[in-house]
C-alpha cells in the first residue's frame, strides 16, 4: 500500500486513512486555499508500527522521496545551514482527540541552521526562541523527558533577568536557554540533542505514532468509544510562522456562532504569535473583527475562505490560521463542535440556505442532542453564585440542600426535603443516597468514575470531579477556594446548591429551574407555529416533521397508566408496546395479592382473584381510552411473588417479637410461612413471568377476562380498543400454547357474553436465550414478538441487571471492557445476534408476525439503528424518550 500522501492527492472523504486533520488539509489544497505544503502518512502505517514494533520498511523511502519533492518546491532543504526548510509533525486521528496526542513544531532547527534562520528572518530573537521551544516539545513528547524541567529552567532565566514574561528576554537570554535545556535533555536521556534533521523528523514520526497509545489518548478513546485500532495519522507540514512581529500573528474562527447557529464573525486572532500561545491563553486575544483593522488584506481573504469553506463543506466549520509577514495561511479545518441547539438551527438554516436536504438535515443532529434539549435547566437570566465548576456527568439541574452522607440523603428525603448529595467520590456504599438525592456532586474522579456511570444510569444529575470544591465528611463542610477572586467560601450541612450536569457548573443557593422549551413544545403547550414561537422550537418542530416523513419503524410507549399513556400520546407515541401489569398490583391492592398468594383453599383463591378483576378491569379501560385507536401491549404479570410480600427480616423479627409476648398472629405465621415457601436464591431466575401464570391458577385468566372485558366495555362506548396479550418470560413453545388455550377459552367466553368480536393479539416477550434460539417453534403459537432486551441482555451475558452498575461495571469501563453498558446499548455483536436471528427464524414460521423491542434500548439512540437495521416494526420506550426514538428512527430511515 502507499504510506504517504501529499496534500494535493489527498482529500476530505479519506479520514480514516489520512485522519480528519489530513483529510482536511488535503481537501483545502485542492480547493486552492493558501495551506502550507506539506504531505500525510497515513493511519496504515500507524498500525503497521502499532501491531509490529516497527515502521513498515517502505515507509522510511516514502518519506524520504515526498519530502524531496517538497524541499524542491519549497526551494530549500530540511535543516539547511543558511535558510533551513522547518516542518511541524502533528497527529491527526480519524475522530478529533483534543489535546490527547502530540505535536512538535520548527523541525530542522539546529546548532548551525538556527543561525541561518536569524539571517534569514532578520530577526535572531525568533529564531533562537523557535530553537529553544523545539528543543523543549522534542524533549518533552519524543524524548519523554519531565517537562516541568524546561519550564523551571525558563522560569529561573526570567527570574535571574528580573523579567516576567517570555517577551521580554532576548536573543542572548534564549541563547543561553538553549543551551541550558540541551544540557537538560543530554541529562535526562544520556545523549545529546540530535542535530540532524532528518533523524528529528523521523523520531517525531514515531513519537506521533506511539502518543495513540499514551495513558490518556486510551483514556479517551474509552470514555468517547472510540475504537482502539483505528491509529492516528501524521502531518508533516512546512512552518509557517505568525510570531515574525506586528505584522504576523494567529487566531481561531468559527463560520458560524457554534453556541447559536447565528451567522457572522466569530474567532479570536493574537498578534505576534505561535498557535500554542492561543491555546494555552500566555496572552489575551482579541475579537476577530479586529483584524480588519490590523491588516484589512488578510481579513478580506479569510473572510472570503470562510465562505468557500461553508458552501463546499455545507457545514459549520472551525478554522486555524496563520499570519505570516501579512501572508495568510490556513492550518486546520474542520466541520466544527456546536451545542445541541445550535446543531438544531444550524440544520434547518442550511435547508433554508438550499446547502443540505432535509434527509441530510436529520444526519445533523442527534438523540443524545434532543435529549439535551429536554431536560429542565437553570434560568440563565436569574442571578446565581457560581462556586465550582467540574465535569458534566449526567444532565439536568438539580436544586437541594447539601449532605454529605447517604444516611442523610435518606433521613432528609424521608422527611420531605430536597437533597444534593456530596462526597469526595462514591462508592457502592452511597447507592441508596444517591437514588434518594436529586443529584450528586463529587470533587473526584471523571467520567467514568462511579458516581458517574451510576448517575447516568440512574438518570440522575450528576457533577464529578470539581477539584475546585473540597470536600470535608466529617466536617460536613465544602469549601470553595477563591471563587469570582474572593476567599474562600463554605457551604455547611442543610444550606442549598444548585447543580448543573449539563455543564458541570455548582451554584451556591437556589437558581431558579425552567423546564425545557422543547418539552413545552412536545407537551403542546407551546405551538411553533406561533409568532413568538423561539427559533429552536421552530427548529426542533422541523427536524421532527422531517423523521415522522421518512422513518419506518414505529415507536410506541412503555406505559402502564393513563396519565404516561396521554403524555406518551402528545409526545408522537403510536400506541404502548409494554404496560407492566405488576405495577397495578401495588399500594393499597397489594393486600388482595398477599391474599391469593396465601390462599390454600380454590375458594379464597377465586374470591381474591374476583377482587382484583373488576380493579384491573379499570386500569385497563383507562389505559384503551387514552390511547384509543392506538395497539396496547398489556402483558400479563411478570415479577416474581415475593415482591409482594413483606420483607423477610422485618417479618421473622415482627413474629419473633410476637413470640416472646406470647401473643400469636395467625396471620403474620402464615405469611411467613409463605415468605419462606417462596423465598429464592436467585429469583431473577426463578418463579415470575410465564411460570407464574402456569403455577397459580387463574391468575392469567384473570387478567385475559379483565382486558377482555375492558375492550368489550370501550367497544360499547363506540371507543376504538387494540388490545394485544403478551405473555412473558417464556422459554418454550409449550409454554405458551397452554397459556394461549386458556386465554382464548376466557376471550371466546366474553365474546360470547357481550357480542362483540373483540379482535384481541396474543403473542410473547423473546427474553430469554431459549426463546431467541427456539423462535421458530415460538411463532407457531404467537401472533407478535417483543423482545426484552433487559432480560435478554442479562441471562446472555449473565450478569444481574439490578446490581452490575454499582459493582464492577465502573471496573469494566475504566478497562475498556465495553465502552458503554450493555444494559444501556444493545450488545450488536451477542445479544444483538440473537434478535438477528429470532427476526429471520420468526418470520420463517410467520411471515406476517409482528415484531418490537420494549427493553430500555427501545430509546437508546443507538440501540434504534440496530433494531431499525433488523426489521423490527416498532421500538416502545419510556415516554420521555419517545422524540428521542422517533428522531433516530428516522435518522437511520433516511
Ligand atoms: C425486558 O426484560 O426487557 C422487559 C421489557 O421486561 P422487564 O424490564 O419488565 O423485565
Ligand atoms: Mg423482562
Amino acid at each position: 500500500p502507499k504510506f504517504v500522501y501529499a496534500f494535493t492527492e489527498g482529500n476530505k472523504e479519506l479520514k480514516g486513512l489520512l485522519g480528519g486533520k489530513g483529510a482536511n488539509l488535503a481537501e483545502m489544497t485542492n480547493l486552492g486555499l493558501p495551506v502550507p505544503p506539506g504531505f500525510t502518512i497515513t493511519t496504515e502505517a500507524c498500525k503497521v508500527y502499532l501491531d509490529s514494533g516497527a515502521e513498515p520498511v517502505a515507509l522510511r523511502e516514502e518519506v524520504g522521496a515526498h519530502l524531496d519533492a517538497l524541499e524542491r518546491r519549497m526551494g530549500k532543504q530540511l535543516g539547511q545551514a543558511d535558510d533551513p526548510l522547518l516542518v511541524s509533525v502533528r497527529s491527526g486521528a480519524k475522530f478529533s482527540m483534543p489535546g490527547m496526542m502530540d505535536t512538535v513544531l520548527n523541525i530542522g532547527l539546529s546548532d548551525e541552521s538556527v543561525v541561518g534562520l536569524a539571517g534569514q528572518a532578520g530577526d535572531e530573537r525568533f529564531a533562537w526562541d523557535s530553537y529553544r521551544r523545539l528543543i523543549q516539545m522534542f524533549g518533552k513528547t519524543v524524548l519523554g523527558v519531565d517537562g516541568e524541567l524546561f519550564e523551571e529552567s525558563l522560569e529561573e532565566s526570567k527570574r535571574a533577568k528580573g523579567v516576567v514574561t517570555d517577551v521580554e528576554l532576548d536573543a542572548a537570554d534564549l541563547r543561553s536557554l538553549v543551551e541550558e535545556f540541551k544540557g537538560i535533555v543530554s541529562r535526562e536521556t544520556g545523549r545529546g540533542f540530535p542535530q540532524d534533521a532528518r533523524e528529528q523528523m523521523d523520531l517525531a514520526i514515531r513519537a506521533v505514532f506511539d502518543s495513540w497509545n499514551g495513558d490518556r489518548a486510551k483514556l479517551y478513546r474509552r470514555q468517547e468509544r472510540i475504537p482502539h485500532d483505528l491509529g492516528t495519522a501524521v502531518n508533516v507540514c512546512s512552518m509557517v510562522f505568525g510570531n515574525l512581529g506586528p505584522d504576523s500573528g494567529t487566531g481561531v474562527a468559527f463560520t458560524r456562532d457554534p453556541a447559536s447557529g447565528q451567522q457572522g464573525v466569530y474567532g479570536d486572532y493574537l498578534q505576534n504569535a505561535q498557535g500554542e500561545d492561543v491555546v494555552a491563553g500566555i496572552r489575551n486575544t482579541v475579537a476577530l473583527a479586529e483584524l480588519e483593522t490590523l491588516d484589512k488584506k488578510s481579513y478580506d481573504e479569510l473572510m472570503q475562505i470562510m465562505e468557500t469553506l461553508e458552501t463546499h463543506y455545507k457545514d459549520l466549520c472551525d478554522i486555524e490560521f496563520t499570519i505570516e509577514r501579512g501572508k495568510l495561511w490556513m492550518l486546520q479545518t474542520r466541520v466544527g463542535k456546536r451545542t445541541a441547539a445550535a446543531a438544531f438551527r444550524i440544520a434547518t438554516q442550511l435547508v433554508d440556505q438550499g446547502l443540505i436536504d432535509e434527509a441530510e438535515a436529520l444526519q445533523r443532529v442527534n438523540g443524545a442532542q434532543l435529549a439535551q434539549l429536554m431536560f429542565p435547566r437553570f434560568d440563565l437570566d436569574a442571578e446565581a453564585e457560581q462556586i465550582g465548576r467540574g465535569i458534566a456527568a449526567s444532565p439536568g439541574a438539580a436544586v437541594g440542600k447539601a449532605v454529605f452522607d447517604s444516611y442523610t440523603a435518606i433521613k432528609w428525603s424521608r422527611s420531605g426535603e430536597k437533597v444534593i448529595l456530596i462526597r469526595r467520590e462514591t462508592n457502592p456504599d452511597d447507592l441508596d443516597g444517591m437514588i434518594a438525592a436529586e443529584g450528586i456532586l463529587t470533587s473526584r474522579g471523571g467520567k467514568t468514575s462511579h458516581a458517574a456511570v451510576v448517575a447516568r444510569g440512574m438518570g440522575k444529575t450528576c457533577v464529578c470531579g470539581a477539584e475546585d470544591l473540597e470536600v470535608d465528611t466529617k466536617r460536613r463542610q465544602l469549601t470553595a477556594h477563591g471563587a469570582d477572586g474572593r476567599g474562600s467560601l463554605v457551604i455547611d450541612e442543610g444550606d442549598v446548591v444548585s447543580i448543573d450536569g449539563s455543564t458541570g457548573k455548582v451554584y451556591r443557593g437556589e437558581v431558579p429551574v425552567v423546564p425545557s422549551p422543547v418539552v413545552e413544545f412536545f407537551e403542546g403547550r407551546v405551538h411553533a407555529g406561533a409568532e413568538d414561537a423561539d427559533e429552536l422550537v421552530q427548529a426542533v418542530h422541523r427536524i421532527m416533521a422531517y423523521s415522522d416523513r421518512v422513518r419506518r419503524l414505529r415507536v410506541r410507549a412503555n406505559a402502564d397508566n393513563a396519565e404516561d399513556a396521554s403524555r406518551a400520546r402528545r409526545f408522537g407515541a403510536q400506541g404502548i408496546g409494554l404496560c407492566r401489569t405488576e405495577h397495578m398490583f401495588l399500594g393499597e391492592r397489594r393486600e388482595l395479592v398477599e391474599r391469593l398468594i396465601l390462599a390454600d383453599a380454590e375458594r379464597e383463591r377465586e374470591e381474591a382473584l374476583a377482587a382484583l378483576l373488576p380493579l384491573q378491569k379499570g386500569d385497563f379501560k383507562e389505559l384503551f381510552e387514552a390511547m384509543d385507536g392506538l395497539p396496547v401491549t398489556v402483558r400479563l404479570l411478570d415479577p416474581p411473588l415475593h415482591e409482594f410480600l413483606p420483607d423477610i427480616t422485618e417479618l421473622s423479627v415482627r413474629v419473633a417479637l410476637a413470640e416472646s409476648r406470647k401473643d400469636h398472629n395467625e396471620n403474620d405465621l402464615r405469611l411467613l410461612q409463605a415468605v419462606h415457601r417462596l423465598h429464592e436464591q436467585n429469583p431473577m431466575l426463578g418463579l415470575r413471568g410465564v411460570r407464574l401464570g402456569l403455577v397459580i391458577p387463574g391468575l392469567f385468566t384473570m387478567q385475559v377476562r379483565a382486558i377482555a372485558e375492558a375492550a368489550a366495555e370501550r367497544r360499547a362506548a363506540k371507543g376504538d380498543p387494540r388490545a394485544e396479550i403478551m405473555i412473558p418470560l417464556v422459554g418454550t413453545v409449550q409454554e405458551l400454547e397452554i397459556v394461549r388455550d386458556e386465554a382464548e377459552k376466557v376471550i371466546a367466553e366474553v365474546e360470547e357474553a357481550t357480542g362483540v368480536d373483540l379482535k384481541l393479539t396474543l403473542g410473547t416477550m423473546i427474553e430469554l436465550p431459549r426463546a431467541a434460539l427456539t423462535a421458530g417453534q415460538i411463532a407457531e403459537s404467537a401472533d407478535f414478538f417483543s423482545f426484552g432486551t433487559n432480560d435478554l441482555t442479562q441471562t446472555v451475558w449473565g450478569f444481574s441487571r439490578d446490581d452490575v452498575e454499582a459493582s464492577f461495571f465502573t471496573a469494566y469501563l475504566e478497562k475498556g471492557i465495553f465502552g458503554v453498558s450493555p444494559f444501556e446499548t444493545i450488545d450488536r455483536d451477542g445479544v444483538g445476534k440473537l434478535v438477528k436471528d429470532a427476526v429471520a427464524d420468526g418470520r420463517a414460521t410467520r411471515p406476517d408476525l409482528k415484531l418490537g423491542v420494549c427493553g430500555e434500548h427501545g430509546g437508546d439512540p443507538e440501540s434504534v439503528h440496530f433494531f431499525h437495521e433488523v426489521g423490527l416494526d416498532y421500538v416502545s420506550c419510556s415516554p420521555f424518550r419517545i422524540p428521542v426514538a422517533r428522531l433516530e428512527a428516522g435518522r437511520a430511515a433516511a
